[in-house]
């Protein structure tokens, strides 16, 4: 009988110690495939997110504590953030990657200076990156920062190996871009522009305020790694994290709280599906200062043709989301059927009143154009608008009583 353990006990041992030799062996050649599979770290990226984010971290509390900040260094922060901030979301992501306004040159001239001084590459750079990102959303072969390989990859790990070794200097899809004289002067004299701004600006303000070091600590470093890290949770978070009224073919989110950090951003899952509009928060409500600012230059002459979504687009997306959202919800329920019916013919009156209400406005729209409205014709017209517009409203009320029922 002991033998029999005994001998049971070596068979488990071999057992044991063969399937450990197995894991082993198994662990370490799927570490030389990955270290073989992962290109190369570009050092330089590397070295600049690795010390700004030290300094800023370890350098902003230490020298508050034994030095201080005052109100003109904290305001100079927000100054420069914004400054920064905004020239990436009104100029790289709005005005040159999707061509959502036009803008006068000596705007882009200022919208060129703050991209340096944000750190993100050049113009032409950053939107060919962009566009790719927009046409293979989610592909993570073919979307330079894809947030299906994970939040790491997508927030900042694609910039610090040499993943887009095959295509970096690629500028095909921005075509346009290589035609605008400002955009390739500050690709040409990117490095210089980026010292000046990054260098110069703390300098320059400490040279009138004083506390050269305290200035570039928290001008340079700190304001540099905020503006990096909410510009890269546009990437990473609002793929992520947030809700998807739009559309559900992607990951885009929308998201007030990552709308607060990055300038209207955050209405990524809106963005993502009407690129073209120069809004992403497009309700009253929502927080987008780029769409403010887009918006007050078009009053200076600043910009000019503005792109925006027609509403009736708009709604009708929503409208199919939640009905889609809601027929899935049903579904998953025994004796339904007869609710989705309802749903689906409420559906179908809101989308037959927003058609009519949205054609007799545009009609009514156009006929004003061409000066062909007489006075008479004018007020039958606008009395048929307003009885359509009732209607829709009234069709609007009830959809949203149904489906808040059905929630
Ligand atoms: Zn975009
Ligand atoms: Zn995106």
């Amino acid at each position: 009988m002991k033998q029999i353990i005994n001998n049971c006990l070596d068979h488990i041992i071999d057992e044991y110690y063969c399937s450990v030799h197995v894991c082993t062996k198994f662990l370490i050649f799927k570490m030389k495939l990955n270290q073989k599979e992962k290109p190369p770290i570009i050092w330089l990226n590397a070295s600049v997110f690795v010390i700004t984010f030290a300094v800023a971290v370890i350098g902003t509390p230490t020298w508050a504590w034994y030095h201080g900040f005052d109100w003109a260094q904290i305001g100079m922060l927000v100054f420069g953030f914004t400054f920064s901030g905004l020239s990436i979301t009104a100029g790289y992501h709005r005005l040159w990657s999707h061509k959502t306004y036009e803008a006068h040159p000596v705007l882009k001239f200022i919208l060129v200076l703050g991209g340096a001084y944000a750190l993100q590459n050049s113009v032409l750079h950053w939107s060919a990156d962009h566009r790719a990102h927009h046409r293979h959303v989610d592909n993570n072969a073919l979307d330079p920062y894809s947030a299906g390989r994970g939040f790491w990859f997508s927030h900042i790990g694609w910039m610090l190996r040499e993943y887009q070794k095959h295509c970096h200097s690629d500028y095909n899809n921005c075509r346009d871009l290589q035609k605008d004289k400002i955009v390739m002067w500050q690709h040409k004299y990117y490095l210089p522009l980026v010292l000046l701004m990054n260098i110069g600006v703390p300098i320059v303000f400490s040279l009138v305020h004083g506390d050269l070091w305290g200035a570039i600590i928290l001008i340079g470093f700190a304001r540099l790694v905020l503006n990096h890290h909410t510009t890269f949770f546009i990437n990473s978070l609002a793929h992520i994290w947030g809700t998807r009224p739009y559309t559900k073919s992607n990951s885009a989110r929308d998201n007030g709280f990552l709308a607060f950090l990055t300038f209207g951003e955050g209405y990524h899952n809106f963005h993502h599906i009407f690129e073209n509009d120069y809004r992403n928060g497009i309700y009253w409500w929502q927080f987008d200062p780029t769409k403010w600012l887009i918006r007050l230059g078009s009053w200076l002459g600043l910009t000019k043709k503005l792109r925006v979504t027609p509403e009736n687009r708009i709604e009708k997306v929503r409208a199919t989301m939640l009905l889609k959202s809601i027929q899935t919800h049903l579904r998953a329920n025994p004796n339904t059927t007869h609710r989705i019916q309802l749903l689906e013919q409420e559906y179908q009156a809101l989308v037959t009143r927003m058609s009519d209400y949205y054609e007799a406005k545009k009609r009514l729209i156009n006929l004003k154009k061409q000066n062909l409205l007489k006075k008479y014709d004018r007020a039958i017209l606008l009395q048929q608008l307003q009885i359509l517009k009732s209607e829709f409203h009234q069709q609007k009320r009830n959809w949203h009583n149904l489906t808040a029922s059905y929630a």
